[in-house]
Order: C-alpha cells, then sequence, then structure tokens
C-alpha cells in the first residue's frame, strides 16, 4: 500500500505521524511510504533519516495525498487538508469530532474512510490510542508544577524533595486513573509527599499495595478534599468521568483556603477542567494566578514534548497502521473489532453513535 505522511500544520503541532523507525517497518514489509519535506525536522527526523528508512521525500502535502492511498497524522486535518481528501483515502489520525460540526461534515463530503485514534478500543475496553498521552501528560503534571512553584513563576519558593532539614512539598493528585498514576511515579521520584485521591476502592487499593506507606490514598469526596487543600503546595487534577464534561471537584472558594503561592495543574483542563477557577492556557503562556494560586492548565501537554509524544504515539499506532497496510482498510476493520470502534466515517457516512449523538446527526 502507498502510504503518505504530510507535515503537520495545525499552529505549534511539532509531532508527526509515522518516525523513521516507523517507516522502516512499513517498508520491511513491502509498503512504499512517502513523506513531506521537514515533516520530522522540528523533532530531529530529518529528510535523510526518512531516506534511510526507504521513504520517498514528497515536496508538499498536495504530493502526499496525492501519492497516498493511507494517511498517518496526529491532529484532526485543518480545512486545507481536508480539501486533499478522496473517497480512496484512508485518513488515520486524532479526529475529536464530537464538538467539531464542520469538520464532520467536511470529511463525510470527501468520500474518504476516518478512523480516529481516540476511538479505537482494546479488549478491556480501555484506549490504547490515548494512554501514551496521558502517561507523558502525568509525567509533565509534576515537572511543571515543580517549576511553577519556584519564585520566578510566582510560586512560593518551595522545592518538591525539600532539602536536607527541611520538610518536601506536599502533593495532592486527584484522580488515579493514568495521568494520576504517572504524576504519582513522578512525585514520588522527586521526593514530595504524595496523596492521591479516587472514587474507585478498588484503584486505590491496587496503589496502597503497590507503593504501601510511601503514599497515602484517600477517598475522593468533597469533605476529603476540602481537608487536604489547605496543606498542599502542588495540586494535580487528573479525573475523567468517560464521555462527560469533568466534574468540579476544586471549587473556587476553595482558593482561598489554599496557601499562597501553591500551585494547581489542571491536566482535565481538555475534559473542561476539574476545579472551577481554570480555564484552557497554551505552552507560549501558560500560567495565570488567581487569588494567590497558580494555575497551569494547558491543554495539549504532550505538545511540549514533542519528540518522546511521537515515539510513544508510534509504538501504540504502528501494529494498527501495518494492520490497515497488510489488509487494506475493509478487511483490517473486519477483522478487529478495537480497530472498527476507531471508524467514524466511511465513505461519506457517519459511523460514530457518540459524534452522531453529540452532534445530533443521523447515523
Ligand atoms: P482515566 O480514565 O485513566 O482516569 C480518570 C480517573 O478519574 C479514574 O481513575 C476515575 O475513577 C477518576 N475519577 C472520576 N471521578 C472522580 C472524582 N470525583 N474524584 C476523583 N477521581 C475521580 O483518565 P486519564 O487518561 O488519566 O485522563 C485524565 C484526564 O486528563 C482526562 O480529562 C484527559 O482528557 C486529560 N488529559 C489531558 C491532557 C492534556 O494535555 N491536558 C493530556 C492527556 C489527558
Amino acid at each position: 500500500m502507498r502510504i503518505g505522511v504530510p507535515k503537520e500544520i495545525k499552529n505549534h503541532e511539532y509531532r508527526v505521524g509515522l518516525t523513521p523507525q516507523s517507516v522502516r517497518e512499513l517498508i520491511q514489509a513491502g509498503h512504499e511510504v512517502w513523506v513531506e519535506t521537514h515533516a520530522g525536522h522540528a523533532i530531529g527526523f530529518c529528510d535523510e533519516s526518512y531516506l534511510n528508512s526507504g521513504a520517498s521525500i514528497a515536496c508538499d502535502a498536495t504530493e502526499v495525498f496525492a501519492k497516498a492511498e493511507l494517511v498517518v497524522k496526529v491532529k484532526e486535518p485543518q480545512s486545507q487538508e481536508v480539501a486533499l481528501l478522496k473517497p480512496h483515502h484512508t485518513l488515520f489520525t486524532y479526529l475529536h469530532l464530537a464538538p467539531a460540526l464542520d469538520l464532520t461534515r467536511g470529511l463525510m463530503a470527501s468520500g474518504a474512510n476516518c478512523i480516529a485514534y481516540e476511538t479505537v478500543t482494546d479488549n478491556a475496553g480501555r484506549l490504547p490510542l490515548l494512554a501514551p498521552m496521558s502517561e507523558i501528560a502525568g509525567r509533565i503534571a509534576v515537572q511543571a508544577g515543580a517549576h511553577c512553584l519556584e519564585m520566578e513563576a510566582g510560586g512560593r519558593g518551595v522545592l518538591l524533595s525539600g532539602a536536607p532539614g527541611v520538610p518536601a512539598a506536599n502533593v495532592v493528585i486527584i484522580g488515579a486513573g493514568v495521568v494520576g498514576v504517572n504524576a504519582l511515579m513522578m512525585a514520588i521520584g522527586m521526593g514530595a509527599n504524595v496523596t492521591i485521591m479516587d472514587t474507585s476502592m478498588p484503584r486505590l487499593r491496587e496503589l496502597d499495595w503497590q507503593y504501601g506507606n510511601r503514599i497515602q490514598t484517600v477517598l475522593s469526596t468533597a469533605t476529603a478534599i476540602d481537608h487536604y487543600l489547605p496543606e498542599a503546595d502542588l495540586v494535580i487534577g487528573a479525573v475523567l468521568v468517560p464521555g462527560a464534561a469533568a466534574p468540579k471537584l476544586v471549587r473556587r472558594s476553595h482558593l482561598e483556603t489554599m496557601k499562597r503561592g501553591s500551585v494547581i495543574v489542571d491536566v482535565a483542563i481538555d475534559q473542561g477542567g476539574c476545579v472551577e477557577s481554570a480555564r484552557p492556557t497554551t505552552h507560549s503562556d501558560p500560567t495565570y494566578v488567581e487569588e494567590g494560586v497558580v494555575h497551569y492548565c494547558v491543554a495539549n501537554m504532550p505538545g511540549a514534548v514533542a519528540r518522546t509524544s511521537t515515539l510513544a504515539l508510534n509504538n501504540a499506532t504502528l501494529p494498527f497502521v501495518l494492520a490497515l497496510a497488510n489488509k487494506g482498510t475493509k478487511q483490517a476493520l473486519l477483522d478487529d473489532a478495537n480497530l472498527m470502534k476507531g471508524l467514524n466515517v466511511f465513505a461519506g457516512k457517519l459511523t460514530s453513535p457518540e459524534v452522531a449523538s453529540s452532534l445530533k446527526m443521523e447515523l
């Protein structure tokens, strides 16, 4: 099959659909790969590394789309890219169509088959192509929070680990899923006192077995949040209620109970945020202060480490890209119910009940 990788054109997006290593696997399986010039340049994957892996370099996106049957990207296609999609294309990328009526209509009008990373499942019903980005966001949350605690960033001038003779900082993590547990690992590694909350007792029991008294596990209730916030130096919001906006667990009234210069990192901001005072920020202007509390609410945290994110994403996507290339789109979908869950648009028709219900469209 002919596979195409355009350069991402969304603002500040430096990730790329396929790494040179993934390209090599596809070439070894007998496929042809076209990569747009400079597609991976910003993160150290130069054209030469793709050529060495056996890819051909295309001069622009128009050439990539003209050559390719399967287009592998990272972000949802921008309008210029939608205009290049044709009925013979399969598009494999993050789509997030639920709030995107115009994009959904554009993809349907193109006639292309569109498979969304974020709705591909595994046998346990989890989302394996979202998990790597949650793992990374959880790890960044502690790194970003530690930075925000420094004076220059408006923080209270506290080092997470403390110092000999000086106590460590208190980190409170709300939500013990993929983001929360990755934040937990980093916070423990940096020597903080960590309290982690979740509504799931089996989850807390698992963490208690794993970490023992190195951490505190707490059932997430309004009372627990009232109790732990005033002592926190860093609070990380990491909750998810599938299919719903994040619940507002930290209220604006909590801020005045918190220490001046303490920090909130609301990772759940991409689902509306679990902190009432949180609003989305960007990598170029990531923080603001309200009631003396520094807020970090970047909606695409993995973008900060685009090279690591690209490698992690490829580890998860490559088996599906190989299946699509080896078997063809239809057969790959028929053979794998988990990949089929990723199908959002097929030959001009919307196939995702969740997207249809969110956009009030017919299937
Ligand atoms: P997950 O499903 O693995 O974990 C969510 C956890 O929240 C679950 O353990 C659940 O039991 C818990 N939870 C639900 N309600 C709760 C409550 N009231 N109190 C405490 N815990 C509660 O999800 P995840 O992959 O860890 O993602 C967490 C959030 O981070 C999501 O909103 C996701 O969209 C977001 N995210 C953001 C970025 C970013 O760049 N900002 C990147 C990746 C993920």
